[in-house]
């Protein structure tokens, strides 16, 4: 572990000013509160350390004892009591930093989060910080400058002999003060070292300079009367909470909506927060921004480097960049003044962390705005249920925009029914057709399936063996181009066998993925360049931007691909828009099967066409007259969300429920069971909240490891809360085989 240096009264305030926070009662001295990065649930109590007692903070990290280890942690409180006798308690080691790495408030969150999400504090805290600052980096950044000594210039002045490196660096340090990394690859960093220990010179340290501004000169558009009054409302909003639901369909305006909101806001010499998913947010998103807002902008998402993620985040916390546009994890930044929270695309499932710590970064943006008094907007044009039933139920206000700016009306759907027309390769006649059309009148056409790979299945036409995945009880699916079988769930990757493995016949792949698709198009369109986007393609970052390229300057007339193509790209020549498949989501295992595939098909057809072009959106489906289907088709998503909320009440499914998932896993099955079983029986009469199972999960067996859980559901969150406040403890101290995983998922966007 990084050892810091500790900080010490004299090394980090003005002479004059330590000790002015000095607790001056004459009650007991303060206790501090402090979390480790451990699984630990509860804090530990420890005295502040000696010397700097009147420095400690909540939010600062500590080096403590713990047992004959030292590790660090973070003061969560002060406290005048312990439940321990002061005798006993252990002094901090020392405090590692000068200022809090968080104010009270995104301190109380996460505190609360902790709670909520029956996560350990110490875990919460650290899975809410960058990589480099859990592993010991500073919170605030100086730049480290050197320039000669008085000693320095004294003895140049005596004209002493000097190497030629020396001369070289003694020349460039008349110029000024220069920092060590400046000498980088010059060849001076020894010299600097040799005039360091000689006393010549001396360092002095320097906040780093924010990062640069956007330039801000964008001109805004004169906003449309519904962009008008949702700015206005929500403007009037500012300074207290307020969540506002904003319902736009894409290119509805939501985005400017947001600048607005946001100039507003900078003009009061506050900041804002934008949330973004994971794959919208582009270098265009990040120029738009900087377009129009004249401030330093910062961005956090997963593929930055540790050393730009820690920049990043010290120019939020120093208040150096008042805006942050991030995706899930960014609903923790640090920042000073917050005026604003925005949650673009609220409905998107990547909000939701699936490991470890499990979160819902657009609940958590929420309870932020909430804890800060700031109004929050959700921006999206298929909001989640769940925000829907808020409205429904008045804690969120809702604002339309229903018209999208200089686009012809909405597109026309309809079903092709799989019964009456047999698919080749995945594609209907009548599909076929309308891409001929659609193709013969210029347009582009976007075929969208959501599955990659050629086929899903790899089936003897002999005896009827399915290839299947050693380790899961999954089908292994069919990658025709490398000749492999892999498996989508853990990895597992063989060589395509020639025939079958059992009795020899002809293998056959059965089923269609994308791979195929561009395959049958090709042969039905031959000569018609095709852009295919799905995760086997598109690897890495600014690959899908390269893509789209094509799409967007016409080189490109057909564009195949999964759901990467229904965030934050915009095709406005896409006059056509085919769902290949759209029986997936309507019959999946998961509850809310049904509203991803609404919201997938509402925002692949709400990217497609423009103002001369009306877009065309054909689904095929076997089930045709599937309510849920006809409503989309009939009534637009807002008649589809009331059915399904319907569905969802009269089986008490959220947002009518509150749910929390336990799931095990491990080598064996009967254990994995066995300790379900267990921790079931330990909740003994739940009272209101029903627990259901221990269930095989939909799929058992997976990575070599089967998977089961207890589904908890309660009429509310407080009575469910109780339960797991009283029975986690309980389920945590059970002697379980160690091999046996289990976690606490509260508020699953799965259940299966
Ligand atoms: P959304 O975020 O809902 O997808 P955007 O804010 O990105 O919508 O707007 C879609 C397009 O319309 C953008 O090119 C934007 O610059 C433009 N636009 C938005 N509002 C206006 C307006 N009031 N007048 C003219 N153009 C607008
Ligand atoms: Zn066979
Ligand atoms: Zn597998």
């Amino acid at each position: 572990m990084t050892r810091w240096p500790p900080i010490t009264a004299s090394a980090t305030l003005p002479p004059g000013q330590a000790g002015s926070r000095r607790v001056t009662s004459n009650d007991n001295p303060l206790i501090l509160q402090v979390a480790l990065a451990a699984r630990l649930r509860q804090t530990l109590d420890y005295l502040p350390p000696a010397g700097s007692e009147a420095l400690a903070r909540p939010g600062m990290r500590v080096e403590v004892p713990l047992g004959r280890r030292s590790t660090v942690g973070y003061i969560t409180g002060l406290a005048r009591e312990s439940t321990l006798p002061r005798s006993r308690l252990r002094a901090v080691h020392a405090l590692l930093d000068p200022v809090p790495l968080w104010d009270d408030t995104v301190l109380g969150l996460l505190c609360w989060a902790a709670a909520y999400y029956h996560h350990p504090l110490g875990d919460v805290l650290a899975a809410a910080l960058p990589a480099a600052l859990r592993e010991g980096a500073a919170a605030t950044a100086e730049v480290t400058l050197w320039q000669l000594s008085a000693a320095g210039l004294e003895a140049l002045a005596g004209g002493p002999r000097l190497g030629k490196r020396q001369q070289e660096l003694v020349a460039r340090l008349k110029e000024g003060p220069v920092t060590a990394d400046e000498l980088s690859g010059t060849g001076l960093r020894e010299a600097l070292r040799g005039l360091a220990r000689r006393g010549w010179i001396e360092s002095f340290a320097e906040p780093v300079p924010p990062p640069p501004a956007g330039h801000g000169s964008g001109l805004a558009p004169t906003l449309t009367d519904a962009q008008r009054t949702a700015c206005d409302a929500i403007t009037g909003s500012l300074g207290g909470f307020a969540a506002w639901l904003l319902h736009g369909v894409t290119g509805s305006g939501k985005t400017e909506v947001y600048l607005q909101l946001i100039r507003r806001v900078l003009e009061a010499g506050q900041g804002a927060l934008v949330l973004v998913p994971e794959i919208a947010l582009t270098p265009q998103l990040v120029a738009r921004f900087r377009n129009r807002l004249a401030v330093p902008i910062v961005t956090l998402h997963s593929s930055m480097t540790d050393t730009e993620r820690l920049s990043a985040w010290r120019a939020a916390h120093s208040g150096a960049a008042p805006v942050v546009i991030g995706t899930r994890s960014a609903v923790f930044t640090p920042l000073p003044g917050l005026g604003l929270v925005v949650v673009d695309e609220e409905h998107d499932p990547s909000y939701k962390q699936q490991e470890g710590f499990r979160y819902s970064a657009r609940d958590l943006a929420v309870a932020r705005a909430q804890r800060q008094g700031v109004p929050v907007v959700l921006g999206s044009a298929t909001p989640s249920l769940e925000s829907l039933h808020n409205v429904a139920e008045g804690r969120y206000r809702r604002l339309a925009l229903p018209e999208r700016t200089g686009r012809a009306g909405k597109p026309r759907i309809a079903v092709v029914d799989l019964r009456h027309h047999a698919a080749r390769d995945g594609l209907a006649q009548p599909v076929i057709a309308a891409i001929e059309r659609h193709l013969a009148d210029r347009g582009q056409v976007l075929v969208y399936l959501n599955r990659r790979g050629y086929a899903p299945t790899l089936y003897c036409t002999g005896c009827g063996w399915i290839a299947p995945c050693p380790a899961c009880d999954a089908r292994l699916t069919v990658h025709m181009r490398r000749a492999r079988l892999t498996c989508h769930h853990c990895g597992t990757d063989e060589p395509m066998p020639f025939g079958c493995p059992k009795c020899g016949s002809e293998v056959r792949p059965v089923g269609q993925g994308t791979e195929r698709v561009e395959h049958a198009l090709n042969d039905l369109f031959p000569g018609v360049p095709l852009v295919r986007v799905d995760r086997d393609v598109i690897r890495r970052r600014g690959d899908i931007e390269r893509a789209l390229e094509k799409v967007a300057t016409g080189k490109a007339r057909i564009l195949l691909g999964t759901q990467m193509l229904t965030k934050g790209h915009d095709y406005p020549d896409v006059t056509l828009v085919a769902i290949l498949n759209a029986d997936q989501g309507l019959f999946g295992a998961d509850f809310r099967a049904s509203e991803r595939l609404a919201q997938q098909i509402v925002q692949v057809s709400g990217r497609a066409g423009r103002g001369d072009r009306p877009g065309e959106v054909l689904i095929q489906s076997a089930f045709p007259d599937n309510p849920l289907l006809t409503s989309l088709v009939t009534e637009g998503y807002e008649g589809f969300a009331n059915r399904a909320l319907a569905e969802r009440q009269a089986a008490g499914w959220p947002p009518y429920s509150r749910l929390a998932l336990l799931r095990a896993d491990g080598p064996d099955r009967g254990e994995v069971f066995a300790f379900l079983r267990e921790a079931r029986d330990l909740a003994g009469g739940a009272g209101e909240v029903r627990i259901l199972g221990p269930a095989a999960a939909a799929m058992e067996r997976r990575a070599g490891r089967y998977r089961a859980q207890l589904l908890l559901e309660s009429p509310a969150r407080g009575p469910l809360q109780r339960l797991l406040d009283a029975w986690l403890p309980q389920v945590e101290a059970l002697k379980a085989p160690r091999r046996i995983r289990w976690s606490m998922d509260v508020d699953p966007i799965e259940v299966d």
